[in-house]
């Protein structure tokens, strides 16, 4: 029996950022400043501040400014569309970041509505989505775009290739089958409400699994030879040993066996999230700039 590849997420990661680094070196030299990427972290939730914590400290190994703006579960809307409205106009800040999810009193498509298109490096606002539904030049969501590059260094050309994405979300599922095409793939995006869900995985040379439950695609779903992009982050127990660990959608060890490649999880697309956001920064710092596109 063959078994698949496991594609490093974590070392592509790595040079990724290395290549950003060296990108923002020549930033500075060309305009006298570093690119700023400023995160907003609303509340005390664990998980976000740790991420936001380790966001920050990858900015500046980067070369980059880091600035943080932590508020309160209490702030009102509009002191947070205040606070955008400055970040909009900080003529240091190439990239606004509001860490997700907001409280509930909160509308978050308002905020995300509110950071300056040019700016927002998670691109979420819907100029960027749109410019991206249309063929246009835009800032596209991290993990999505990490998923795409990773799918290009393992398979080339993408043209003609069957891809399923299971998961329709704003910012992984939608924006993944943008990409997909946009690469000429057929593309066909699953969800909740989609029949035998396994026939139409089977289909695919490319799966890309994005829908919040731990090893739901099995390893007998896979067409031989796919390879799968495996998105999912869930926390599952042991029930061995009581101990928490993390797994992805796709249940990995049966998948092996099928695939031609498969991110791992940790270590596929999680690492390559932050990198892909230092890389938007410094493309909308370039783009500010009026330095066009970096390498
Ligand atoms: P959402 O909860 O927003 O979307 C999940 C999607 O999965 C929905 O479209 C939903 O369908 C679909 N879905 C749910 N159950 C099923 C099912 N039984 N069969 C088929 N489809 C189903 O999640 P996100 O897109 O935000 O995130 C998806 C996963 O990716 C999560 O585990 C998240 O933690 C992880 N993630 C990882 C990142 C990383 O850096 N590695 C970054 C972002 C997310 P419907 O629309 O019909 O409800």
């Amino acid at each position: 029996m063959t078994i698949g590849k496991i594609i490093d997420g974590k070392a592509f990661a790595a040079t990724l950022r290395d290549t950003v680094g060296e990108g923002v070196a020549g930033f500075v030299e060309a305009t006298g400043r570093k690119p700023g990427l400023a995160v907003v972290l609303v509340g005390e939730d664990p998980a976000s501040s740790v991420y936001v914590r380790s966001k920050g400290k990858m900015t500046v190994a980067a070369g980059m400014e880091s600035f943080e703006f932590k508020r309160p579960d209490s702030i009102g809307a509009e002191d947070l569309l205040d606070l955008i409205e400055e970040l909009n106009h900080d003529e240091r800040i190439d990239g606004i970041l509001v860490q997700l999810p907001l409280p509930g009193h909160i509308d978050e498509a308002v905020v995300i509505g509110a950071i300056d298109p040019a700016k927002d490096v998670d691109g979420f606002h819907v100029v960027n989505s749109g410019k991206l539904a249309t063929g246009q030049e835009a800032l596209v969501p991290c993990t999505p775009l990490g998923c795409i590059m990773l799918l290009k260094d393992e398979l080339g050309d993408l043209s003609g290739l069957e891809a399923v994405v299971v998961g329709r979300s704003n910012i992984v599922g939608k924006p993944m089958a943008a990409l997909l095409l946009a690469e000429s793939c057929t593309v066909t995006i699953a969800h909740s409400r989609t029949r035998d869900l396994a026939s139409v995985v089977h289909r695919a040379d490319i799966v890309v699994a994005a829908v919040g439950r731990a090893e739901m695609v099995k390893g007998e779903w896979i067409k031989p030879g796919a390879t799968v992009i495996d998105v999912g982050i869930n926390r599952v127990t042991d029930t061995e040993d009581g101990k928490a660990r993390i797994v992805g959608d796709v249940a990995t060890a049966e998948a092996l066996a099928h695939v031609r490649a498969i991110t791992p999880v940790p270590g596929g697309v999680g690492p390559m999230t932050i990198a892909v956001l230092l890389r938007n920064t410094l493309v909308a710092a370039h783009a500010r700039a009026g330095l066009g596109k970096p390498e």
